[in-house]
């Protein structure tokens, strides 16, 4: 007999409610805990999963199963050629260890519900009791709601509701404990588990040698790492969150959001820990204040999959405003190249792309610039820019990114409103004034130390040196496309 804890994306053994559940159940039967990792390649492709990613969560496996062998707990990982086998392959596991419990942590995208929904059904005909345990949100979906009881659109008073929820129920942030000791789970019982390798990732979603060794040294795996981040962040950064995390080339931010998305770190976590550090302790909308700020942010990760479990259409590529599914889009495959490959001529978008293509990271403000941008300024469909976004993202996670992109192309949950357009030059010079974040990603213009100038080196005297160099003229005027979108825009709702 033994206990299952199947592992998706909460690879990580401080506060994981199922694993902690799980471990407990073990104990309490007197019966081994195994854990489980399975994954199918056609997940990687179905999801768009970044090779970066992909590498991310392999490591991640690695160092989670070495923890894990310390507490006598063995990490099965295989890799299953097709994703349609994977209930019948955890049924047959279950079957070879003799477990009848299974846990796991629910994920709210529609193809994870219809598995885990499948699954129930399967272990029930088989005598195994099949567990999902909601975790990945600090509050539950479905928690909290409108008056009339329907989910919550708008992100403002949603959140008011989220932190007077959190406020009132401060169990809901308590930690759960990692395993512990069972005197049932032994190194001999299952040696082959604690023996078997984590898998190469499939060809298609292969890092490069040099990549490989860019990447590990840029973005360390690992909960342990997770954890020393948040400490940091929390101990010398986040009092100052809401002056700096704007700032691109500041190092204002939490650079936690690739082991949100990996869950090597619980989002509770990490908004206990802020609360437990912010002057009141307590949850507040302030936004002049750093804790708060920066919770609210992580709020929003909570929000967008709020929305999703309630709103699952948006997941098959259907705007969440369906009045916006009329607006005639572009597929210029050589505008879109323009964009991807940072060759634009707007110095702050093609910094951001460039950011982006080198680290699998973009910061936020430059995530809302080059999103408004593509679906504005040229007007091409947001889903090949959500789409690529998935392809290169470190972090990349559904819920956040088509959120992101919702915002910024005015299509989504609580958007910018469709006659808001970014204009890049002044967003460029509001939130990077002396272009220092534009030199560090473009060489080409390193050398225009003219504080005014190196936003629009073409307009502004330094075409000499931007041409010298190779870089483009702008690709389009500003204020013509934004006329057009706009345009576009009304006639696509029907709005004069
Ligand atoms: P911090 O500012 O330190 O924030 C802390 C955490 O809060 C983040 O790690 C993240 O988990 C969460 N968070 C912050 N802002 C948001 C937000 N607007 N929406 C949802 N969660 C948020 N975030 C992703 O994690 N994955 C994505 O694929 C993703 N795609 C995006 C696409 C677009 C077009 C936009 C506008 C935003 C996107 N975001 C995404 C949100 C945000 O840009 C990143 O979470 C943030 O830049 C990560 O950096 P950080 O960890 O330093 O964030």
């Amino acid at each position: 007999k033994s206990v299952i804890h199947w592992f998706k994306c909460d690879t990580r053994i401080m506060d994981n409610k199922a694993l902690h559940i799980a471990s407990e159940k073990s104990r309490m039967h007197g019966v081994p805990l195994i854990c489980l990792y399975l994954v199918s390649p056609q997940d990687f492709e179905a999801h768009l999963t970044a090779p970066v990613r992909v590498d991310f969560i392999l490591r991640n496996l690695q160092i989670l199963k070495d923890d894990l062998a310390t507490l006598n707990i063995p990490l099965y990982v295989e890799l299953i050629e097709k994703r349609r086998n994977l209930p019948n392959r955890l049924m047959d596991l279950c079957g070879s260890w003799g477990a009848n419990h299974v846990f796991c942590n629910a994920e709210y995208e529609v193809d994870e519900l219809r598995r885990e929904a499948m699954l129930t059904r399967t272990c029930l005909s088989r005598g195994v009791s099949f567990n999902v345990v909601h975790d990945t949100c600090v509050v539950e979906p479905g928690k909290l709601s409108t008056g009339a009881g329907g989910q919550m659109s708008v992100y403002s008073p949603w959140h008011r509701k989220w932190c007077a929820f959190l406020n009132q129920h401060p169990e809901q942030l308590e930690l759960s404990p990692p395993p512990a000791p069972n005197p049932a789970t032994t190194r001999d019982m299952y040696s082959e588990l604690f023996t078997c390798m984590i898998p190469e990732a499939p060809v298609s979603k292969r890092l490069s040698e040099e990549e490989k060794a860019k990447f590990h040294v840029m973005w360390p795996a690992g909960e342990h790492e997770a954890l020393d981040r948040l400490e940091r962040f929390i101990q010398q950064r986040v009092n100052l969150y809401h002056d700096n995390r704007n700032t691109p080339s500041a190092n204002g931010t939490s650079n936690l959001s690739a082991h949100l998305a990996a869950g090597t770190i619980a989002a509770r976590t990490v908004v206990r820990a802020a609360r437990d550090a912010a002057p009141n302790k307590k949850l507040t909308d302030d936004r002049k204040q750093g804790h708060s700020m920066w919770i609210g942010e992580v709020a929003w990760r909570d929000f967008y999959r709020h929305v999703l479990c309630h709103w699952p259409y948006i997941c098959m590529n259907k705007p969440f405003k369906p009045e916006y599914s009329n607006i005639e889009w572009e597929y210029d495959l050589d505008q879109f190249r323009k964009w991807t490959d940072g060759q634009t001529g707007f110095p702050i978008i093609d910094a951001a792309m460039r950011q982006v293509a080198q680290t699998a990271y973009m910061h936020n403000r430059c995530r809302m610039i080059v999103a408004s941008f593509l679906a504005k300024d040229l007007l091409i469909d947001w889903r090949m820019g959500e789409r690529y976004f998935m392809e290169h993202l470190i972090d990349g996670d559904f819920a956040s990114n088509n959120g992101g992109w919702g915002f910024s192309a005015s299509v989504g949950v609580d958007p910018q409103p469709y006659f808001r357009i970014f204009n890049p030059l002044l967003q460029s010079e509001k939130f990077d004034p002396q272009g220092d974040y534009i030199r560090k990603w473009i060489p080409e213009l390193a050398e225009i130390t003219d504080s005014k100038a190196i936003h629009d080196p073409y307009g502004r005297g330094f075409g000499q040196v931007a041409r010298k160099n190779g870089y483009p003229r702008p690709m389009v005027d500003h204020k013509i496309s934004r006329d057009r979108a706009l345009a576009r825009y009304k006639a696509g709702i029907g709005r004069e």
